[in-house]
C-alpha cells in the first residue's frame, strides 16, 4: 500500500497541474480536489480498514504538505521545457492567477506568481522562455526532478542510492524507498532524457557526425513530433484557432 500510494501520487502530480491550469473552466483546485477525494474519503476508508491492521500510507505526512505546491511545479517545468513535451504551455492570465491566489493562499503569491507573471510579461515581448536542455529524471516515477524538499519548498528534492557501484536518482523518500527495495528492477529503467544523451533515440540510419547535424531535430523525428505543431507555447498554435472556432459556434455554456 505504502509502495503504491506513492507511484499513483506521483502520476497525480499531473493531473493536478491539468486541474489548476489547462481546464478552461476551473472545477475544483487540486488542493481541493485531495481534501475531498484521499484526505476525507480516503481517510475514512483507512479508519475503516484500521480493523485489518491496514495503516495510512507512510507519504501522507508529506502529501499534505505538497497538496500546496506540485501543481505549480509541474506546470512550471513543462512550460520551461515545452519544446520536449507533445501539448502546448502557456501562463495564467491575470483572472486565472487571482484564482490560484485565492486557491493557494499560503503558497501561490508567495512562491509562485511573481515567476509566472515575469514568464508572461516576457512572453508578450516576444521572449518567450524556454529551456535547451533536458531535465533529469526520477529513476523511479520518471517524472523529472522537480519536487521541492519536505518543510522547504525552494529547494529541489533529490536522492542518491548505489546498486552494483552505479548510482541512481530519485526524486523523494518515496520514490528512494521504492528503488531501494527492488533497485534490480528500477535499475532497469528505461528514462528517455538518459537515451536521448546517449543517442539512442535518432532514427535509424542517421549519422550524427555530419556537418550541421541537428541533435533536437533528429529525436524529435524519432518521437514523431511535429515540431511547432505538437509543442510550444498554445499562442498562435493550431489549438488555439480551433478551440476559439468551437467555442464561436457553442450556443449555450460559452
Ligand atoms: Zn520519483
Ligand atoms: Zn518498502
Amino acid at each position: 500500500i505504502d509502495k503504491w500510494a506513492w507511484r499513483g501520487i506521483r502520476v497525480l502530480s499531473l493531473v493536478g497541474m491539468m486541474m489548476d491550469y489547462m481546464l478552461p473552466k476551473r472545477v475544483m483546485s487540486w488542493k481541493e480536489a485531495w481534501e475531498i477525494y484521499f484526505e476525507q474519503n480516503g481517510g475514512a476508508l483507512f479508519a475503516d480498514l484500521a480493523r485489518y491492521g491496514i495503516k495510512v500510507p507512510e507519504c501522507l505526512t508529506q502529501c499534505s504538505e505538497d497538496k500546496e505546491h506540485i501543481s505549480h511545479q509541474a506546470w512550471a517545468t513543462f512550460y520551461q521545457y515545452g519544446g520536449a513535451a507533445a501539448f502546448h504551455t502557456w501562463m495564467p492570465n491575470d483572472e486565472e492567477m487571482d484564482w490560484l491566489s485565492a486557491k493557494y493562499p499560503n503558497t501561490f503569491d508567495k512562491y509562485y506568481r511573481a515567476r509566472f507573471t515575469h514568464w508572461r510579461d516576457e512572453a508578450e515581448k516576444g521572449n518567450r522562455f524556454y529551456s535547451n536542455t533536458l531535465p533529469m529524471l526520477c529513476q523511479v516515477c520518471q517524472i523529472p526532478m522537480i519536487f521541492t524538499e519536505p518543510g522547504d519548498p525552494t529547494k529541489i528534492c533529490y536522492r542518491e542510492s548505489e546498486y552494483e557501484g552505479e548510482k541512481y536518482h530519485t526524486c523523494s523518500d518515496g520514490c528512494q524507498h521504492i528503488f531501494d527495495d527492488e533497485p534490480e528492477k528500477y535499475a532497469q529503467a528505461w528514462l528517455p532524457v538518459h537515451q536521448i544523451y546517449q543517442g539512442n533515440c535518432f532514427p535509424e540510419g542517421t549519422d550524427p557526425t555530419v556537418e550541421g547535424f541537428d541533435p533536437l531535430a533528429a529525436v524529435l523525428d524519432w518521437y514523431h513530433f511535429n515540431n511547432g505543431h505538437d509543442n510550444l507555447d498554445f499562442e498562435g498554435s493550431r489549438d488555439q484557432a480551433n478551440f476559439a472556432a468551437w467555442r464561436g459556434m457553442a450556443t449555450k455554456n460559452t
